[in-house]
């Protein structure tokens, strides 16, 4: 049994493995082993009731090798640096792997967010934008949005920045409300990258993507959207889950009508939902569906040693960062459950605020269709990379992504030098 939990450990595990399937020295990635920058605030916030309260706040830089650091802010209660350490570095190789111009960071607060006001979030959120300015900008580090911030999270961010800097700044976050410089189609993407990767591997394996079962766990802006297309793609969605748990329908639940319950009011949740014939079930059990199709779309190390042999998908799509363990991965690989890994599964976020970032640049709007086309192309031409790689050294696609991923880092590293 694996002694605690470190997510950074378990990046390095996976990083080592396949550099040495790429027939690297220890010299040409060691440095992808250190992150450039960490960084570490204490930020003070007036609460509604007068008192002060100081959060912890994180932003790491991992990799600038192939451009500005990218990627998310989460707010969560068990945010720490081992944390923000392994999502900066899942953030360079999802890059690298849908080969858009950027290296990875990611940006975390230790705070419950459902337990703060509007008002609270708000000042919390211009603080530690204030004291992350000197290492953010646009052509520097971009944030996005990740668990439990939003575009309105992104539209204060970009405005504190902005205010600093003397100049509206579109450029420094991605993910922003469409009238201040957010894209068409943002919203959506990364849901839609999940349901595009499991409709490609669908393809890949014969399974018609008609009719079959899916468990999505996460109802929040990556699962929920997963799960809304892929019911609107007419798979039979029969379980979904959330904070306050599952629930489970045999004939299919109507996966529309939940998501504009949950997005009707803020703090809505799947408890207070319901609906004939519906069963509740845990997280837990979310996992051990009888399904075609697992999609866990919440936190990291969900997919553990102890759950992943007990799980009966064929199919697993990773549309959270890290959800399943390296000894979990190891289980599901021996009992030939196929999965496309986060880096892959869930890059359609990270690729429109790509395309959301260019458009900021050049002051100019693209439609959403030529966006969610571009997306497509983008990420099914990825899928074909990895599929190739895996299956070129009979590995899982995970290794395939990697190696993808790792290569062309390394290859940009080379070229660069060291400075
Ligand atoms: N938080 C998202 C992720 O983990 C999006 C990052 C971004 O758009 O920069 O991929």
């Amino acid at each position: 049994m694996s002694s605690k939990y470190n997510p950074y450990e378990e990046v390095l595990e996976v990083l080592d493995r396949a550099a040495k399937m790429l027939g690297l020295e220890e010299n040409d990635y060691v440095q992808l082993k250190y992150p450039e920058r960490e960084m570490k605030v204490s930020i003070p916030v007036e609460m509604d009731d007068g008192s002060i309260k100081v959060f912890e706040g994180y932003r790491v830089q991992h990799s600038s090798v192939r451009g500005p650091y990218k990627g998310g802010i989460r707010y969560h209660q068990n945010v720490d640096m081992d944390e923000v350490k392994a999502l900066a570095a899942w953030m360079s190789f999802k890059c690298a792997v849908v080969d858009i111009p950027y290296g990875g960071g990611k940006g975390g607060v230790t705070v419950d967010a459902t337990k703060l006001s509007i008002k609270e979030l708000e000042r919390l959120t211009r603080k530690y934008a204030s004291l992350l300015y000197p290492i953010v900008g646009p052509e520097i580090d971009i944030p996005a949005p990740d668990v439990n911030t939003n575009a309105q999270v992104m539209g204060w961010f970009m405005d504190t920045y902005s205010t600093l800097r003397g100049h509206l700044s579109p450029g420094v976050v991605t993910g922003k409300p469409i009238p201040i410089g957010g894209s068409l189609g943002r919203g959506e993407a990364t849901g839609r990258g999940v349901m595009l990767m499991t409709r490609e591997i669908c393809k890949k394996l014969h399974l018609p993507l008609k009719g079959a079962k899916v468990a999505v766990q996460g109802a929040g802006n990556v699962g929920g959207t997963a799960a809304k297309l892929l019911y609107r793609e007419g798979c039979k969605v029969v379980a979904l889950s959330d904070v306050s748990g599952g629930i489970y329908l045999e004939e299919g639940l109507n996966v529309e009508e939940i998501m504009d319950f949950l997005t009707a009011q803020r703090g809505r949740l799947l408890k207070d939902y319901d609906a004939p014939g519906l069963t509740r079930i845990s997280n837990e059990e979310l996992l051990l569906q009888d399904v075609d199709i697992l999609i866990p779309a919440a936190l990291e190390n969900q997919i553990t040693e102890e759950i992943a042999p007990r799980i009966k998908a064929k199919i697993i799509v990773e549309g959270a960062n890290g959800p399943t363990t390296v000894g979990g991965d190891k289980i599901l690989e021996d009992n030939g459950i196929v999965v496309v890994p986060d880096i892959l599964a869930n890059s359609g976020g990270v690729t429109v605020s790509y395309f959301e970032w260019v458009q900021n640049l050049q002051s100019f709007r693209w439609e959403e269709e030529e966006i969610n086309e571009r997306l497509e192309n983008i990420m099914t031409k990825a899928f074909d990379e990895v599929w190739s790689a895996a299956e070129k050294t009979a590995t899982t696609l995970r290794m395939g992504a990697y190696m993808v991923a790792v290569d062309r880092i390394v290859t940009a590293s080379k070229m660069r030098g060291i400075s």
